[in-house]
């Protein structure tokens, strides 16, 4: 554990958060209250009862008990539930500016004992839980992702929303999220084209699940000025300098990739030789509720097994403020902060 001084230190630390889903972000205790508003059973997941915590064997366990919550999640109201928790979470964190990816493919599909949800829906809630995540002090950037995974490249659900007239406020960014083995980034080349087209940047996940030609595509296809997560880059020298010298930045997340197997152990996390190699990286929780953690933790790792020192930590927060797509005012504002902050 990070002694309490480091701790407070790092809790101070004005701070920006790039890669959390929202629908990563609930707690047991929050997946729990919504599987008692909608009378669902949680038994088909968790035969047990509720676990005390969130466990995974791999990427497709967690993806099946992520999916559960995801089907609790059948109204505005309950997108405005979730979006308060982890506005109220974050503020706790001092974050100021979070860049959030929501799945609006997921809400629009029928699944099962829930119908769809409308785009006016989807998008109302979403305005209210950035309406309310203001009052709590924190300012919420959207980012849409594409689930590789579910909406095949034929589709065009997600692109043909975001071109459409109900997108929330504060939208930013295209992502490109789910499982990359078997699903590559390049088909999906057009729906990118499109977004950045109309003014949204480029956020895919990439290098995760699978290797560097993964991460290469998401740069060369996609135009990616930042990667979720990256990690894999490491498996190609030639890829390693690619990114460097375009200055994509890599959003990593330490605890999951742990939980999913990216890494064998945390002392092995790629971190430490990312930096080393001069890739821009910052600190991120992917889906903490799932997780169980939080960015002080993410924080705290890095410090305590990963080598990151406080002027690194300040360096790391710069980066990700100047990374963001937040307003020009409010990075302005972040950065005067953090230039005075003591280390
Ligand atoms: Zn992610």
């Amino acid at each position: 554990m990070v002694i309490e001084e480091e701790h407070s230190w790092l809790q101070e630390l004005p701070k920006v958060e790039l890669h959390v889903h929202l629908e990563g972000s609930m707690s047991v205790d929050t997946v729990r209250a919504l599987s008692d508003r909608h009378g669902a059973d949680p038994t088909k997941v968790w035969p047990n009862g509720w676990p005390e915590a969130f466990s995974f064997d791999g990427f497709p366990d967690f993806a099946q008990q992520f999916f559960f919550g995801l089907s609790l999640l059948r109204s505005g109201q309950d997108l405005v539930t979730i979006i308060e928790d982890l506005a109220v979470t974050v503020a706790s964190q001092n974050v100021r500016y979070a860049e959030v990816t929501t799945t609006a493919y997921t809400h629009f599909l029928d699944r099962g004992e829930r119908s769809g949800m409308s785009q006016e829906e989807y998008r109302d809630g979403l305005n209210e839980g950035r309406r309310r995540a203001a009052e709590h002090g924190v300012e919420l950037g959207w980012v849409i992702d594409i689930p590789r995974d579910l909406e095949i490249p034929d589709q065009t659900v997600t692109i043909d929303y975001l071109e459409g007239p109900n997108t929330p406020d504060g939208l930013v960014a295209i992502g490109l999220g789910g499982y990359e083995v078997g699903f590559p980034a390049a088909p999906y080349a057009e729906h990118f084209a499109r977004a950045q087209a109309i003014g949204l940047h480029s956020v895919p996940h990439a290098g995760e699940t699978e290797g560097a030609e993964s991460v290469r595509s998401a740069i060369v296809d996609l135009g990616a000025e930042r990667i979720g997560h990256g990690v894999r880059c490491l498996e190609d020298p030639e890829l390693v300098k690619m990114i460097v010298d375009s200055g994509v930045m890599l959003e990593v997340c330490p605890t999951s990739n742990l939980l999913l197997g990216v890494v064998e152990e945390m002392e092995a996390h790629a971190l430490p030789a990312l930096q080393e190699a001069g890739v821009r990286t910052c600190l991120n929780t992917d889906d903490p509720g799932w997780f169980a953690t939080d960015l002080v933790t993410e924080l705290g790792i890095a410090s305590d097994v990963l080598g990151i020192d406080r002027t690194g930590h300040l360096a790391m927060q710069q980066g990700a403020v100047a990374a963001s797509f937040a307003s020009q005012e409010l990075k302005t504002s972040l950065l005067a902060e953090l230039a005075t902050h003591p280390i």
